[in-house]
């Protein structure tokens, strides 16, 4: 073989070999988007959705900074993903706006992403994560049905990463998928919502208190904290309906659930357990604690005027038990189970020695407060 012909064999054979491993290189990262893709299609939470794009964005060696925001002008979605997450759950990198005003200044009428220099007058509120500020930003308006749902926000500590001129066909179409998934887990939350929540009074339901129970027993067991359990009873209730009809003694049920959640922390848990009996959890509290807002609730609730139509209002009262964690014991069912029926052995006491009281769970004999 001449000596220029064989040049140009060696230079056409290495061509090859780079362009095959070019090509090798992006059906790699094909796959990789598409079981990036696959696993947030599969999220089946708000927070496992944020968790997902985070962590996967973050391993592509993209962006430093993620943070997912959310348009939540009812509060709906933030108060699903605290009540329905667990207390350890780190939604740091998720942020709720009230209405749409801050993505609709930044992103007009417009609805494609925008890449560039980080503006901190502009985007800090995309990025409220601290210390760590990004020098490049990819902002990614999330629409579905020509709604604005939120923005995906990516954050580079490399200037040049996000420029003007990268190409955004990956960026748009990661975004169409977030906001697909995000508008279904929001659903899906809803849904699961729903099924724990009592549709008269609105609090939570038996299913979630059971659920929450147990939960909040190995945690105040794990952490060495109190935790104290209410039972409530609304007195003589059957008379209500019996003189004044279904309809006014739903009425009384739906007024004193929001009368006792008044009373309460938002991290404190409210249910209805069964007819007119509730249920609370006072998380980190005390026995002393407990029993003053035990009384809280009873004075509060006894001081109301129920209103009825066309009839003098009318006034109730609540009996209520109250029970505390015991002693650290391995059996978190059993623990739990005790704790309810501790907390129902003392509302059997305040309803024995004339209701309208509170009392608390000592093996034995009840004491009135
Ligand atoms: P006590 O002081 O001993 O607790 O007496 P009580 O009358 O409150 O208790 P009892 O268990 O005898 O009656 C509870 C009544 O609550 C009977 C039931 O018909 C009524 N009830 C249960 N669920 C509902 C509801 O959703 N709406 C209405 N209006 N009444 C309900
Ligand atoms: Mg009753
Ligand atoms: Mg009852």
């Amino acid at each position: 073989m001449k000596p220029d012909l064989y040049q140009e064999n060696q230079l056409l054979r290495r061509q090859l070999k780079e362009l095959l491993a070019h090509a090798r290189k992006n059906e790699q990262k094909l796959q990789r988007l598409q079981s990036y893709e696959l696993r947030l299609l599969s999220s089946t939470s708000v927070h496992e959705l944020a968790q997902r794009v985070v962590q996967g964005y973050r391993s592509f060696g993209g962006a430093e900074i993620v943070t997912l925001a959310i348009v939540d002008p009812l509060y709906e979605t933030q108060r699903i993903v605290r009540e329905l997450g667990s207390n350890n759950d780190d939604i740091s990198q998720l942020i709720f706006f009230s209405n749409e005003d801050v993505l609709n200044r930044l992103f007009g009428i417009s609805v494609a992403p925008k890449l560039g220099a980080f503006k901190s007058r502009a985007h800090e509120a995309l990025f409220p994560l601290g210390p760590r500020i990004p020098e490049s930003v990819a902002l990614l308006p999330l629409v579905r049905n020509n709604e604005l749902l939120g923005c995906l926000s990516l954050g580079s500590a490399r200037k040049e990463h996000f420029s003007a001129t990268v190409r955004t066909d990956f960026l748009e179409r990661l975004a169409a998928i977030v906001a697909i998934c995000l508008e279904n887990c929001i659903n899906l939350e809803r849904l699961k919502r729903i099924g724990l929540t009592d549709p008269l009074t609105g609090v939570n339901n038996r299913r979630f208190f059971d659920q929450r129970l147990l939960e909040e027993v190995g945690r105040a067991q794990r952490h060495a904290v109190p935790l104290a359990c209410l039972l409530l009873d609304i007195d003589h209730f059957k008379k209500i309906n019996d003189t004044h009809g279904h309809q006014v003694g739903d009425r009384v049920l739906i007024d004193a659930a929001g009368l006792m959640r008044t009373q309460l922390r938002g991290s404190d848990v409210l249910a209805r357990y069964g007819g007119e009996e509730f249920t609370a959890l006072l998380t980190h509290t005390d026995n002393s604690a407990a029993l003053e807002i035990a009384e809280r609730i009873r004075a509060v609730v006894a001081g109301h005027e129920f209103k009825i139509p066309e009839q003098a209002s009318l006034r109730v009262t609540l009996s209520i038990g109250v029970a505390m964690l015991e002693a650290p014991n391995s059996d978190i069912q059993e623990e739990s189970a005790r704790l309810v029926a501790c907390a129902d052995q003392a509302l059997y006491a305040a309803k024995h020695s004339g209701r309208n009281r509170v009392m608390c769970y000592t093996p034995e004999p009840a004491l009135a407060i």
